[in-house]
């Protein structure tokens, strides 16, 4: 039996590029089920995560006129990673693909997912071959954040975002997952299974603009470390450790001082001191408290994403 696929594509804002994106995806399913590699019911799942512009009556309209296409509009903006949830958990298949809407990704690399997907793999990655088209900022904090995650013992695969195919046991494993910090390129190496890697080449933004602005990228960078590693946390203590043998030492040295000479009370040196150990303390009070904000955020359960309303899914 052909697998049932679903594309699913979180859009936000992308009135600019969605016009683009449904005719390059569209043509790609219609050959894939035309090639009989996939089901004939298989779908593209567009979730509209909240967007202010027309994406969703363009998802809408695009849906009456092709039955191929379903949408999903969630009740305001939950974030790239949620609506991407959203689509995977709430459409049907046996397997799912996961790509941004602004077709950055080379789609066609799904040709070769589900090749590997044919050979038992549960979760296919699809890993940037080239950056060329990005900025060199963008690249190379990119490359700098996935060395970072390493270092800090999280499994994340290098240079890939979150174009992958999963199968449906991959994702109702994932289901298991309850927590509400998502960072799903880290969480899928943890689901494990069988396993691969599918090569493709970056591509320049078509139309609109990039939805992650610097601060908002940071802010995911930092989501992603905090809630995958213990080790900023560890090196507050080993920092704290490191300062009480640096104080024993100093203590050392004005204990002689003071017996051979007398104590000079030097302003510099203590204020010097009073200000480094001030910012350590603040900075590592901040630390422990991010990850209690954390445990905040997940001990108040509550729901992952909201549905406002869904076009196009009754077969
Ligand atoms: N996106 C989303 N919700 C958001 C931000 C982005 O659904 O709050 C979608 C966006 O429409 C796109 C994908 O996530 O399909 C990736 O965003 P973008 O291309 O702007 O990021 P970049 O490729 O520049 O990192
Ligand atoms: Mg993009």
């Amino acid at each position: 039996m052909l697998p049932k696929l679903a594309i699913i594509m979180p859009c936000y804002n992308e009135e600019e590029v969605f016009p683009q994106t449904v005719k390059v995806i569209g043509a790609l399913l219609d050959d894939l089920i035309a090639a009989k590699k996939v089901s004939p019911k298989s779908r593209i799942c567009f979730v509209n995560d909240g967007s202010k512009d027309r994406t969703w009556e363009l998802i809408k309209k695009a849906a009456r006129k092709n039955k191929r296409i379903a949408g999903i509009s969630l009740s305001r903006n939950f974030g790239h990673q949620k609506a991407i949830i959203a689509g995977m958990y709430d459409s049907d298949a046996d397997l799912y693909v996961t790509i941004d809407a602004d077709l950055q990704d080379d789609c066609s690399a799904i040709r070769e997912m589900l090749e590997k997907a044919g050979e038992g793999c549960e979760i296919v990655y699809g890993v940037r071959d080239s950056r060329d088209t990005d900025t060199w900022f963008k690249k190379y904090s990119a490359l700098a954040f996935y060395k970072l995650m390493r270092l800090l013992g999280v499994n994340i695969v290098y240079n890939h975002a979150d174009f992958r195919m999963m199968t449906r046991r991959a994702v109702d494993t994932l289901k298991q997952f309850p927590e509400r910090n998502l960072f799903l390129r880290a969480m899928m190496p943890l689901v494990g299974f069988k396993s691969d890697k599918v090569y493709y080449d970056r591509k320049a933004r078509p139309a609109g603009e990039t939805k992650y602005p610097l601060m908002k990228m940071l802010g995911f960078a930092w989501s992603g470390i905090s809630s995958f590693s213990i080790v900023p946390l560890r090196l507050v203590t080993f920092m704290g450790f490191f300062i009480c043998f640096l104080s024993l030492c100093f203590l050392g040295f004005v204990i002689y001082r003071w017996s051979v000479r007398g104590t000079i009370v030097g302003w510099a040196s203590l204020v010097t001191i009073i200000t480094i150990f001030s910012g350590v303390q603040l900075v590592s009070l901040g630390i422990i408290g991010e990850y209690l904000a954390k445990i905040f955020v997940e001990v108040k359960r509550r729901p992952l994403y909201i549905v406002d309303e869904k076009t196009g899914f009754d077969d």
